[in-house]
């Protein structure tokens, strides 16, 4: 038997040994941690990075001398060992060495019909990974009636030469063709994908094999101390007890459970055991494993305990949870959880304390919980969205045809399908819940009906719930828990609040976003675009008057009324940010977005203000323009038509006094002008605001501050920030438009090229989704260079949509900004993100190891 020294290039994994991540794997150092615990795990030998990356260029590694660490009759399983296991990596091969000579061996001890399982799965697994022959002849040899031997002939029939019966030649075979895997193109691409570096090592740890046979107790399975979707403490897993005489192998639950035999209850100790050894892996590894394990009379062994895989409202749940516990610190909880992962926690739910009448079931396909009228097809959905009535979509299976009834439905329900079936995935990426593959109902599309298992049938426009967590539908409304804001989420949001130092503000625009605004708990709103207060049908008739104004009296009666509706607004905005900053853009869009374009939409707009068609044709004409994006829109407007900035800064101002009179204190409003390019556009709009201001202050008969802030969205406006902060408290830069007019891209048909133009490498990555760094990152470097020369306290911040990119966070940190403001649903990922980068600048690897 070798000692730990004797393996050249392999290393026994044994207390002392050089064992290490970053030369032979996580999976190689954790098994080092079971043995330092005094776990029970087969003797294993691991491979380094090196030598892995040797036996890929073409050397031969010592087998028989590394076989020999195993006995005189080998018989073992290798399994990859990369720094990160998320990186993947080729699949573990087991029962190396298993040969004609092994087989009758076993064949007396464990009989033949385990032996020969065993021997066929190896060939099977050895012809596919190892020799890349096609898995056809080797699974009709498995229904064999004597399936070791039409496993060896299919072998040899598409070798041209027998199965190895040397472990040593088996071995050699085995880990040329691991470590050549893992140095393939595709191999090397995905886990470069998942962030990889590009010489990320390879190691392999070599295992004996410790079947679960065995007279006595014995059998195989997996046991975590988790629920893998909820996080809630709960042994889960399954356990394979080995038939007792000549029985076949029964399927057990672990713990105890009424459904049937556990192990929990019929072999307690072994029971206890597992789950101290799990106790002790989550103290000593700071982290809940799930661990894979053998029993042969009635000796356990673990094989193998990685991380649990887990959803991501249960990663938060087991982070907060082992830093509550003393286990873990909260700053390493809050690295532990990755920002983008949050998102799948923001959906609402329904209540688990609910009361549920359950009338089908199917796959959980996409999380979340909604109410509404069943309904039957895509067109039906639309009309009862137009309604404004709720409604869930039951479908056999969705095709494309169906996106536009999906976007108009609350959830969806289909009989066919799994979880990357077309309603599944259209379903995650809109956010809705929805359930697939509920085979056991009975859709009527001629009836308009759905029959449940139990046979009650329910027809269209019946109330339903869907509930997308648990993949079971239910009768009627249910109460909802709006997004998983549970305890846990909560914690790790404080906690990242309090070492996160770049503020985190939601773009929000109406009331309801505010709402959302607050929930997600902003530091306030960074960009209300107003406009889209004006899009609903009552103020769009008002807004159009006002455009199809004649003379300033006429244009000034509209806005006269819509001063009352916007003040409104303002006042709602200020209450539910309670004190919160709300930086609120003046007017934006170009006039003519709020104008019908088809014949149909002008004739009702006739209509409705009473004038000749040719006349409403003619001033549409007349408003339409060859670049709108880059023609008479934001400042522009409140330069030449600055009756509609003066309407809304009035009615900002009188929210204003309201709203402080309401709340017992002092309300600061924010305006931001959009769209400069030049200081004099600033001087002459904030001239009208100040004497509005003084106005209002003399109506009212109450003082009030505001704050004036500019938005730098074209290039010019960021290289006269420095004149440009001489009349603005604040800069926000507006990376959508910044970045179009940077690259002179159009944010609205860039699509048709950007696949190409990513593809081939001119954008590294669309320049719209993640901040080009270079150029318009270097435009935001000199706007806030020159502005701060100008005003050393000029607050700045991005608002684009780039604000919820966790990269841009890390960009407007380094550069000192003071926030970034982001659409509602990213404001927790943000949050987070920006805790990461306050613990953790990129490029500082984590030091948990
Ligand atoms: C921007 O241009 O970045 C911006 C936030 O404004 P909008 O998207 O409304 O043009
Ligand atoms: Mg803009």
């Amino acid at each position: 038997m070798l000692n730990p020294g004797d393996l050249k290039d392999f290393t026994l994994i044994t207390p002392t040994a050089d064992v290490r991540t970053d030369t032979h794997g996580g999976r190689a150092k954790c098994l080092q941690r079971l043995v330092r615990l005094d776990i029970p795990i087969p003797r294993t030998v691991a491979i380094s990075f090196g030598a892995v990356h040797k036996i890929a260029e073409g050397a031969r590694p010592d087998t028989p001398r590394l076989l020999s660490a195993f006995g005189r009759t080998p018989l073992v399983s290798v399994r990859p060992s990369s720094a990160d296991p998320d990186w993947g990596g080729p699949g573990a091969v087991l029962n190396i060495g298993m040969n004609n000579e092994r087989y009758a061996e076993l064949c007396k001890t464990i009989g033949r019909e385990a032996a020969s399982a065993q021997y066929v799965k190896f060939i099977q697994a050895y012809a596919i990974e190892v020799a890349r022959l096609d898995p056809e002849p080797f699974e009709e040899a498995a229904e064999d009636d004597d399936p070791v031997r039409a496993a060896l002939a299919a072998f040899e029939i598409e070798m041209d030469e027998p199965f190895p019966q040397d472990p040593a030649e088996q071995m050699q075979e085995v880990l040329r063709s691991m470590a050549r895997a893992w140095e393939g193109v595709s191999a090397r691409l995905l886990r470069q994908a998942r962030g990889a570096p590009v010489d990320a090592g390879l190691g392999l740890v070599v295992q004996d094999m410790a079947p679960g046979l065995g007279t006595g107790e014995s059998g195989s399975g997996v046991i975590r101390m988790i629920d893998k979707v909820t996080g809630d403490r709960q042994i889960t897993g399954r356990y394979k007890r080995k038939g007792r005489s000549g029985r076949k192998r029964q399927e057990m639950f672990l713990a105890a459970d009424p459904r049937g035999a556990s192990m929990e209850e019929e072999a307690p100790e072994l029971f206890a055991q597992l789950t101290r050894i799990l106790d002790t892996c989550r103290t000593n590894l700071r982290e809940e494993m799930e661990i894979k394990f053998t029993v042969s009379h009635g000796e356990l062994r673990v094989l193998d305990a990685v991380k649990v895989v887990r959803s991501a409202r249960a990663d938060v749940k087991v982070a907060v949870a082992l830093a509550e516990d003393g286990i873990i610190s909260p700053e390493q909880a809050l690295l532990r959880v990755e920002p983008m992962s949050l998102t799948e926690l923001l959906h609402t739910q329904v209540d688990p304390e609910a009361k549920r009448d359950v009338i089908l079931k199917g796959i959980a396909a996409s999380p979340g919980g909604a109410t509404g009228r069943l309904v039957f097809s895509s067109r039906a959905a639309q009309t009862s969205a137009s309604h404004e009535l709720p409604c869930i979509l039951v479908r056999r299976e969705t095709t494309p045809e169906d996106i536009r009834g999906m976007h108009a439905a609350q959830g969806i329900i289909t009989e066919r399908g799994g979880m990357t079936s077309h309603a599944a995935v259209i379903a995650r990426g809109l956010g809705l819940p929805c359930i697939v593959g509920a085979s056991r109902m009975r859709i009527s599309r001629r009836e308009k009906t759905v029959t449940t298992a139990d046979g009650r049938v329910f027809h269209e426009g019946d109330i339903v719930t869907v509930d997308g967590t648990t993949g079971e539908a239910l009768a009627g409304a249910v109460p909802m828990l709006e997004p998983a804001l549970d305890r846990p989420f909560r914690t790790l949001m404080r906690w990242a609040d309090e070492v996160r130092d770049i503020g985190i503000r939601a773009n929000a625009d109406t009331p309801d976003d505010a709402r959302m605004a607050e929930t997600f708990e902003a530091d306030g709103i960074g960009l209300c675009r107003t406009e889209h207060m004006f899009f609903e049908p009552a103020r769009l008739t008002v807004m159009r008057e006002m455009i199809f104004a004649d003379s300033e009296v006429d244009r000034q009666a509209a806005l006269d009324r819509l001063l009352p509706m916007q003040r409104e607004d303002f006042v709602e905005l200020f209450r539910i940010m309670a004190g919160q900053p709300v930086c609120i853009r003046l007017f934006d869009p170009p006039l003519h977005e709020f104008l019908p374009s088809d014949r149909e939409g002008l004739m009702a707009l006739a209509e409705s203000l009473d004038l000749p068609l040719s006349d409403v044709t003619r001033r549409v004409d007349a408003l339409s323009e060859f670049n709108p994006m880059l023609g008479m829109r934001g400042v522009r407007l409140g330069v030449t038509m600055p009756e509609i900035y003066d309407m809304q800064v009035r009615a900002i101002f009188e929210a204003t006094v309201e709203a402080s009179r309401q709340a017992g204190a002092a309300v600061v409003p924010e305006v931001m002008i959009p769209l400069v390019s030049a200081k004099r556009e600033v001087e002459l709009v904030k001239a009208r605001i100040d004497s509005v201001a003084a106005s209002v202050r003399v109506e009212t008969g109450q003082g009030f501050d505001y704050r004036l802030g500019v938005m730098v969205e074209t290039p010019r406006a960021a290289l006269r920030a420095g004149e440009i902060a001489g009349y603005a408290a604040f800069l926000s830069f507006g990376t959508n438009d910044l970045t179009q007019m940077t690259y002179g891209l159009s944010r609205d048909d860039a699509g048709r090229f950007m696949g190409t133009y990513v593809s081939n490498g001119v954008f590294h990555e669309d320049p719209f989704h993640s901040l080009d760094r270079d150029g318009v990152g270097e435009l935001l470097l000199i706007g806030a260079e020159r502005g701060r020369e100008t005003r050393r306290d000029v607050v700045l911040s991005v608002c684009g949509e780039h604000g919820g990119d966790p990269d841009t966070i890390g960009f407007c940190r380094d550069a000192g900004f003071d926030y970034v403001s982001c659409s509602p649903f990213r404001v927790p990922v943000a949050r987070l993100a920006a805790a990461h980068l306050a613990l953790q600048p990129p490029g500082v690897p984590d030091s948990e190891d």
